[in-house]
């Protein structure tokens, strides 16, 4: 479940209220990111079923998130496996969400 930045989707509060089917947790995420990400997020767009899900919906932000379609666009699970590893778009992830490079770093160590 990691997605392609390299965030562990099955930790994610959006992909555990959607899985669970739970609206107060939906309600609890949109208030909390909304004050996060400084943008008003509604609760019924809490609904993602994870980065690399086909058929599932995908939470609006991470589905236009321009390090998703790279890798989606290089057909690549993840940018761990990609020839220009770390860009910078990825170096300004890393500053924010430090766990995404520890998990990148250690599927790097298994290719
Ligand atoms: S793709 Fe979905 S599950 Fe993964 S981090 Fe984004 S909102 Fe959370
Ligand atoms: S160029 Fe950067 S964002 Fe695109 S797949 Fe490679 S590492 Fe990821």
């Amino acid at each position: 479940m990691i997605s392609c930045c390299g965030i562990n989707c099955s930790e994610c509060d959006a992909f555990i209220a959607t899985k669970e089917n739970d609206d107060k947790k939906r309600a609890e995420v949109a208030k909390l990111w909304s004050k996060q990400f400084d943008s008003d997020i509604k609760p019924e767009s809490i609904n993602c079923g994870g980065c690399l899900s086909e058929s599932g919906p995908v939470f609006g932000y991470c589905e236009i998130c321009s390090i998703r379609k790279c890798a989606k666009s290089k057909e690549i699970p993840n940018c761990a496996h990609c020839s220009e590893y770390a860009c910078d778009s990825l170096e300004g992830l890393f500053k924010m969400l430090p766990e995404c490079k520890e998990n990148l770093e250690k599927i790097r160590q298994t290719l």
